[in-house]
């Protein structure tokens, strides 16, 4: 009977995203199905500056073998911006780190090298300016 309660619990507010959190899963959806990923598990994530790297916005991990990983969008409290321009941002740190995953196989020596290709991608796909 503790089982049951301790699932049904979980089922409760294990699986209760608040709305931002939903609309970034949607938002992260969306961007997967159109760089071809919807064959990996992704998670998303929005976690303090504290658990990422400083002057970042995101970070993602992942396991090419099992195409699985998570997407950390940087926490509201945190962020730079406000608003608007917090969410149009956010949905390019989104873009950033899928299109990390889309290009890991080619891991590029030098990681401003490969961030400089990752954002050109970013901003191609989006075809618009990011906040950040
Ligand atoms: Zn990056």
């Amino acid at each position: 009977m503790r089982v049951v309660w301790a699932l049904l619990l979980c089922f409760l507010s294990c699986s209760a995203m608040n709305p931002l959190e939903s609309r970034l899963d949607r938002q992260m959806h969306f961007w997967q199905k159109r760089l071809g990923l919807e064959d990996w598990n992704l998670t998303l994530r929005i976690v303090r500056q504290s658990q990422i790297d400083p002057n970042s916005w995101g970070s993602a991990e992942w396991d090419p073998a099992a195409r699985t990983g998570v997407i950390n969008v940087l926490d509201p409290r945190d962020y730079n911006l406000k608003g608007g321009e917090m969410k149009l941002d956010m949905e390019c740190t989104i873009v950033h780190e899928l299109v990390h995953i889309q290009v890991s196989p080619l891991a590029a020596r030098d990681a401003h090298v490969r961030e400089e290709v990752v954002n050109n991608l970013m901003a191609a796909l989006l075809n618009r300016q990011c906040p950040n």
